[in-house]
């Protein structure tokens, strides 16, 4: 059976990857990858990581391209490669353009979807940012729904999914964190041994302006007031993020700025980190199960699991919020020490296996065929 796995971006390669290797170790299965390449570069250091190759290459990313432009594009390229190809099943990851594109693509062209982080849901419908609703119209297009958490579960219920499309696997970025942590990892960049260090990620469009603004100000007071500390921010080259990060952080000397890093010397940050200021889904769903306490820049997420487990903090991308929550974790032992519990709400690193079996036993004929 032809399996397509579909990535776009740097975090999808980061959670299909499993999906993929797992599926390579499949006689029955034949593994075809489709890059969209909605993001280049880090897509393909992410993918070299793990030794995989894509077979068809859609390079969408051009400079400054509307979204309405990219799913145009790319709907018309997706139109020859699924006649190509005629894969038995796609399947698609997180809540990208891509995602979205490819799922209804494959509607037109009659292929079953499996939707892996299928379920996230903010239910904001007013946030003009894509993700939310990408997620939503995919679950109305899928067939085959991998829900990380039970809670992800629910939130299909809610939209009317079928119990027997949703299966609760655990989020595959765990089985990728965990593949990753155990090998030998270098940072690759010079830190101070007897520093404690704080790992920054921000570069969510939600952030552009104003909140970035306000964020890169609370990083400059923290860095200020702690010299005992290091910072340590992987800078994204959007201009709306490059330029002001440069600009507000560049002088000072306790804050490193650098280029993105690859996965490999970034899960090595994670875990040489004392805490994370991130406005990123996946590093939110890393950090709990590297025992990382994370305050996320934004006020609302799609991922409450940790928020309610207390391992993770919502602090807006509030000045005043994100200097008082860190200053507390880095002053208080025992306020640290319940947010680094090391508990993980988003799997155990074994959920590319069972969208594996889910698949496996389709096609043998042991669940009805989703579809007709
Ligand atoms: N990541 C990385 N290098 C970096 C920053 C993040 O490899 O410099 C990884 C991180 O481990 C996580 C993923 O990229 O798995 C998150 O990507 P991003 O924050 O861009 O997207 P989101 O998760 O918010 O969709």
């Amino acid at each position: 059976k032809k399996i397509l796995c579909v990535v776009g971006t740097r975090p999808e390669a980061i959670k299909m990857a499993p999906v993929i290797l797992a599926l390579q170790q499949q006689s029955w299965a034949q593994v075809r990858v489709l890059a969209t390449a909605q993001h280049r570069q880090m897509l393909d250091q992410v993918l070299a990581f793990f030794d995989i190759e894509a077979d068809i290459d859609l390079n969408m990313m051009r400079p400054n391209q509307s979204l309405t432009t990219l799913t145009g594009r790319m709907l018309l390229d997706l139109d020859e490669v699924l006649l190509a190809e005629k894969p038995d099943v796609v399947l698609v990851q997180g809540d990208t353009t891509t995602v979205m594109t490819v799922s209804l693509a494959c509607f037109y062209h009659r292929i079953a979807i499996g939707h892996v982080e299928a379920g996230l849901r903010t239910w904001d419908r007013d946030n003009p940012f894509p993700e939310e609703i990408n997620r939503v119209l995919t679950g109305r297009l899928a067939h085959w729904h991998f829900a990380p958490t039970e809670s992800s579960r629910q939130n299909l219920l809610k939209e009317g999914v079928s119990d027997a499309d949703i299966i609760v696997t655990g989020n595959t970025v765990i089985d990728a964190l965990l593949m990753t942590a155990e090998r030998e990892l270098d940072l690759g960049i010079d830190l101070d041994a007897s520093k404690r260090l704080v790992l920054v990620t921000s570069h969510r469009r939600e952030n552009f302006g104003e909140p970035f603004a306000h964020i890169c100000r609370a990083i400059l007071k923290l860095a200020t007031d702690n010299p005992d500390v290091q910072f340590l921010y992987p800078v994204h080259p959007n201009p709306n993020v490059k330029e002001v990060a440069h600009a507000t952080l560049g002088k000072c000397a306790n804050i490193h700025l650098c280029e993105p890093l690859d996965y490999a010397p970034f899960v090595a940050a994670m875990k040489r980190a004392y805490l994370i200021i991130s406005d990123s889904g996946g590093v939110q769903e890393e950090a709990p199960a590297l025992a990382k306490p994370v305050l996320v820049l934004r006020e609302e997420t799609e991922r409450p699991e940790a928020v309610e487990q207390g391992v993770v903090k919502l602090v807006g991308a509030n000045f005043e919020n994100i200097v008082a929550e860190a200053q507390i974790l880095l002053d208080d032992e025992a306020a640290y020490r319940a947010m680094a519990r090391g508990v993980s709400p988003y799997g155990d690193g074994l959920a590319a296996g069972r969208i594996v079996q889910v698949l496996q036993q389709h096609f043998s004929g042991e669940l009805a065929p989703a579809l007709q």
